[in-house]
């Protein structure tokens, strides 16, 4: 099947009701038959539903789609992105291990790698994504994970998957791929060779800014990789806390069964089966969404390349792009709605900023509505003029999520903006 069939049917089989529409299991817990089939369920000899922190219906068609569309093999649903992200470490690392990030990464996932998990005895060791040559140099023996957005937010760079896999493989070291920005529309990580790919579905999944969550998808085959691997022996020795369970000697995705039997239960990051409902939602039009997000920003970016304003554009297919051969490489049919620009100065940036009528001045992205930021005003206030440009952002950067709105309305609004 391909994405816009999988997007509408994969993972959902009509209950006793016959409902079109996945139905809400909005529940805590489900009744046990007899005792011996609760035991069974906790054994893992029966699979079944036993608490909505460890699985829930709804949830599970989500789950399901997900992992289709990114042709993966399991998907483990979480609260919110920076969730999906800390519950991926957390399985792989611990205390005295390290992980290797990109340093263009969402700011949670840079709060989170550089002093968060740092509190946890975890170090976070940076690399560039487009030029990966000094990434071997980074590795050794404790290292767990490598991990990077596919289309960076917000610096809006593409990673050099063949190079930074190519490496991981030789390691056998676990990559996982932030794939946010892109979504499985239009980058597909496991099928470039990635391990786990990960979403906030806080953006284009749920489309229209009406739900906090996370997933983690897990590769086809992903054991072969960590079974006898001694980078991850806590998956291939007894799990004290689940009576001995040994997670590669089992026959399902090791690395999502992990992460729903110890994490899922311990650190309890589930999400709540009507968020899992409303992303099944957003699903549903995720490939169409993607075509028109895509296109609308693509046009706007040659629009803002054409002003005389405009000093610089940054959009990964435009092809004065410094991304545009890993784009060309990497993305299937589109890009996503962000894209960036630089004015004359501070003042126009602001100014910019506060004439549009049609964008709003939120700090999100991948909303059905268009968004603007002045990074060096809002999300990046705090920072002094060289923070600023070591974080690759001139005080005169506009950022912006373009949305679904006719695109001529989108021009003709910044196009007043520029010259008022
Ligand atoms: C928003 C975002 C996150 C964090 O997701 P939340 O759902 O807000 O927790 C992580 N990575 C990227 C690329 C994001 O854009």
């Amino acid at each position: 099947m391909r994405d816009k069939t999988k997007a509408i049917h994969e993972g959902y089989e009509k209950d006793s009701q016959s409902t079109m529409a996945v139905p809400i299991y909005q529940s805590t817990a489900y009744e046990f038959k007899d005792a011996k089939h609760a035991a069974d369920l906790f054994e893992l000899k029966e699979l079944g539903n036993i608490y909505t922190r460890l699985m829930n219906p709804t949830t599970d068609v989500f789950e399901k789609r997900f992992a289709s569309l990114e042709n993966g093999v399991a998907a483990i649903a979480t609260s919110s992105g920076m969730a999906a992200i800390f519950n991926t470490i957390a399985n792989l690392a611990q205390a005295g291990d390290n992980i290797i990030c990109s340093s263009k990464l969402y700011g949670g996932t840079t709060t989170l790698t550089s002093h968060t998990i740092k509190r946890f005895g975890i170090e976070a060791r940076y690399f560039d994504v487009q030029n990966p040559h000094n990434l071997e140099e980074l590795i050794d023996g404790k290292t767990k994970l490598i991990l990077f957005e596919s289309i960076s937010n917000p610096s809006i760079d593409l990673a050099d998957f063949e190079k930074i896999v190519s490496v991981a493989k030789k390691h056998k070291i676990i990559t996982a791929v932030d794939n946010t920005v892109a979504t499985a529309i239009h980058c597909k990580p496991l099928e470039l060779g990635c391990d786990i790919s990960i979403h906030s579905t806080s953006k284009y999944t749920t489309g229209q800014g009406l739900a906090i969550g996370g997933i983690v998808v897990e590769r086809d085959n992903l054991v072969e990789l960590i079974k006898d691997n001694p980078r991850y022996a806590h998956f291939n020795e007894p799990d004290p806390s689940y009576h001995g369970l040994v997670y590669t000697s089992l026959p399902f995705p090791p690395f999502s069964l992990r992460m729903r039997l110890s994490l899922l239960r311990d650190l309890g990051a589930a999400p709540s089966p009507f968020n899992s409902w409303l992303f099944i939602q957003g699903l549903e039009h995720l490939p169409l969404r993607m075509k028109q997000h895509s296109e609308s920003a693509l046009r706007i970016a040659k629009f803002l390349e054409s002003h005389p304003k405009v000093k610089s554009v940054n959009y990964p297919l435009l092809e004065s792009n410094k991304n545009y051969s890993l784009a060309k490489k990497y993305l299937k049919d589109g890009a996503s709605g962000l894209l960036s620009f630089e004015v004359e100065s501070f003042d126009e940036a602001k100014k910019v900023a506060d004439s549009v009528k049609i964008f709003s001045l939120v700090v999100n992205i991948g909303d059905s509505k268009s968004i603007i930021t002045h990074p060096a005003s809002t999300t990046h206030q705090q920072l002094s003029a060289k923070e600023l440009e070591d974080a690759g952002i001139s005080d005169k950067l506009i950022r912006l999520s373009i949305g679904l709105e006719d695109c001529d309305d989108l021009i003709e609004d910044l196009k007043e903006a520029l010259e008022d």
